[in-house]
């Protein structure tokens, strides 16, 4: 049985002051018990988050890691430094890394053993633009994505968890409708199964993101491949966050 994940990826958004209030709401409200839920702040958060976290059901990520060791990488953040700060996921190869800060599979992939090796939860992000989906070729590149992303990784593999987020549907109110966000998750299960094999793949969970909401999330969730979703702009509120982990309640 996969448990649902509800993570909230607050991109770049609440600095720290801002990020106390919400979070110090948030743990005071009632959870489904039956979900996990994770919060991803800005880096500069990390430390306050964590402190409000502790002790709570609700975990710790980061939006983004290096794939180098502590050193000589100016402006980079290591695994060691988020470890340090109790995080335990961090999110790679999201689309607007991949856009705007050049990041290609082979980052992606050295980010993701990198992670893996230090013993952190990896939600690997693959999606397609709006253009690739015009031309039929989603399924073509999230293969792909797939593919190059998780090559030649053998350890830790149950710590990975795929987020289908189709570009198109990132922030735009344009939800994927629940029957193409279920088949293009079932598309991935299957793509797993031939990279790693069939048992993981069914044990793996699949998250889909873009424009998930209070409004939304139910009917997304009631899908049989979809094991939770990663949220970015309805993940910034308490009340929101709360209703989004209960499934809309
Ligand atoms: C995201 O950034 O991962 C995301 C899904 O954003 P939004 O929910 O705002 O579409």
């Amino acid at each position: 049985m996969r448990k649902k994940l509800i993570a909230g990826n607050w991109k770049m958004n609440l600095n720290v002051s801002d990020t106390k209030v919400m979070l110090n709401e948030l743990v005071k409200k009632d959870l489904n018990g039956e979900v996990e839920a994770l919060i991803c702040p800005p880096f500069t958060s990390l430390d306050a988050a964590g402190e409000i976290l502790k002790g709570t059901d609700i975990k710790l990520g980061a939006q983004n890691v290096s794939e180098y060791e502590d050193g000589a990488r100016t402006g980079e953040i290591s695994t060691n430094m988020l470890k340090d700060l109790e995080v335990s996921y961090v999110i790679i190869g999201h689309s607007e890394r991949r856009t705007y800060y050049g990041e290609d599979d082979e980052v992606v992939n050295a980010k993701i053993k990198r992670a893996l090796s230090q013993g952190l939860k990896v939600i690997l992000c693959v999606g397609e633009d709006e253009v690739q989906r015009s031309e039929n070729k989603h399924e073509e590149i999230v293969e792909d994505q797939l593919k190059k992303g998780l090559a030649d990784i053998s350890e830790n593999i149950e710590n990975i968890v795929v987020a289908y987020e189709p570009i198109w549907a990132i922030g735009t109110g344009n939800t994927c409708s629940s029957e193409d966000a279920e088949s293009m998750c079932k598309f991935i299960r299957k793509s797993i199964s031939t990279i790693f094999n069939e048992e993981y793949s069914q044990s793996m969970r699949i998250l889909y993101g873009g424009s998930v909401k209070p409004s939304n999330v139910k009917e997304l969730m009631g899908n049989e491949n979809i094991d939770g979703a990663l949220v970015g702009g309805a993940s910034l509120k308490a009340d929101d966050f709360q209703s989004l982990v209960n499934f809309g309640e």
